[in-house]
């Protein structure tokens, strides 16, 4: 059960200390108090635990600091949608709002290569109006002696580029606790030039002390990768540790899932699943298109695979697209066949405009044409 209290509430009033002490009174019952920190109003809810089945709704509704009570599920309490449940979804980092209504596109390199290509990759961003971007310096790595990744000796310069060029947020996988710590202390050490979105891989979706260590902290916001080979549920639930240890700033994204029926693409692409995560929770759903296709092939219609997956997602509402591109595909250090090159950037983010107002026409339609509900 979810108590929401109304904005702004004093935790030193004697309204707020008489609910505390109701709560307190309850058998079997515990709470969590979590602060919603918007930018003009705070909102204080307190996340009951335990026996709450046999609580009286209406009776804590009646408290004066309360402005509602949520009745939640047992799944995804923090992260999910619940009924009734006037939560908003989203969130802003570093000056850039994620929600389920908007979209962002994280074009670029899926490992750090080399500077020169670090910097043709920004300042064509930059050029194409684009303040995210993805960048990989802790890979995993099927094969032990395939190329890990350039790790924390890379983060100067590629922090230092990427505020030269405006570049507001980078998509960033981790894999293993430190190296949170590492990009904190090399954002630090640079003056913040930037800011980064700290991703889970899909090898790590269940690794669930990482999510922990990662929940702890709320200056990153995380973006989650669906699990390759799990239920949607499975990966949903692991999601939640996050939003569990104290970080909501989730954002949950759809890259594919393994099969093993020679299929053309590397993995099977599941995008239909947009609107039931968003459904399900109030997390913004991203899309990563080239890990789910893994190739360069193009169909009949001219078409690159890669962009006709994004535009799937797109229209049926992503809030994120996260793709690999790279200056010289050819010398890319990771994923090179399926990376698009730089010069398709335009193309590719047309196709993206095109495609999202095609989607807002759809969501404009519906509200204008549905039939009322019976
Ligand atoms: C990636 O985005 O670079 C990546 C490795 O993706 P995934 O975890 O989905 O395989
Ligand atoms: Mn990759």
């Amino acid at each position: 059960m979810i108590v929401i209290l109304h904005p702004d509430t004093d935790k030193a009033e004697a309204a707020y200390r008489k609910l505390v002490a109701y709560i307190d009174e309850l058998a079997n019952v515990t709470y969590r108090v979590h602060d919603v920190v918007g930018a003009s109003h705070t909102v204080t809810e307190l996340y009951l635990i335990g026996n709450t089945a046999a609580l009286d709704q209406r009776e804590i509704e009646s408290f004066e600091v309360v402005e509602r009570v949520v009745r939640v599920s047992q799944e995804y309490r923090v992260l999910g949608r619940h009924k009734g449940d006037p939560r908003a979804s989203g969130f802003t980092y570093n000056g850039v709002e994620f929600s389920q209504d908007e979209l962002h596109v994280f074009a670029g390199l899926c490992a750090v290569s080399t500077r020169e290509h670090v910097e043709a990759m920004m300042r064509a961003l930059a050029a194409a109006g684009q303040v995210c971007t993805r960048m990989g310096a802790y890979k995993p790595r099927t094969s032990p002696y395939s190329f890990q990744g350039h790790g924390r000796a890379c983060l100067p310069w590629v922090f230092e580029l990427a505020g030269k060029h405006g570049l507001r947020v980078i998509a960033m996988e981790i894999t293993h606790e430190s190296h949170v710590d590492e990009i904190h202390a090399a954002l630090e050490q640079s003056g913040r030039p930037t800011g980064v979105m700290v991703q889970i891989g899909t090898r790590n979706t269940q690794n669930f002390e990482l999510l922990k260590y990662v929940g702890r902290q709320r200056e990153y916001p995380v973006l989650f990768k669906r699990g390759f080979g799990i239920t949607l549920e499975e990966s949903l639930n692991a999601a939640e540790y996050l939003a569990s240890e104290g970080n909501r700033n989730v954002i949950f994204c759809l890259r594919g899932m393994k099969t093993n029926l020679g299929d053309p693409h590397r993995n099977m692409v599941d995008f239909a699943h947009i609107p039931v995560v968003k459904r399900l929770t109030r997390m913004p759903v991203g899309i990563d298109p080239s890990h789910s296709v893994g190739s360069r092939e193009r169909s009949a219609d001219g078409i690159l695979d890669v962009m006709h997956a994004t535009a799937q997602g797109v229209i049926a509402g992503a809030n994120l697209v996260l793709v690999d591109f790279h200056p010289e595909p050819a010398r890319a250090l990771v994923d090179g066949p399926q990376t698009l090159r730089v010069e398709e950037l335009e193309w590719f983010l047309e196709d993206v405009r095109i495609v999202r107002e095609a989607y807002l026409a759809r969501r404009a339609c519906m509200a204008r044409l549905e039939p009322p509900q019976t």
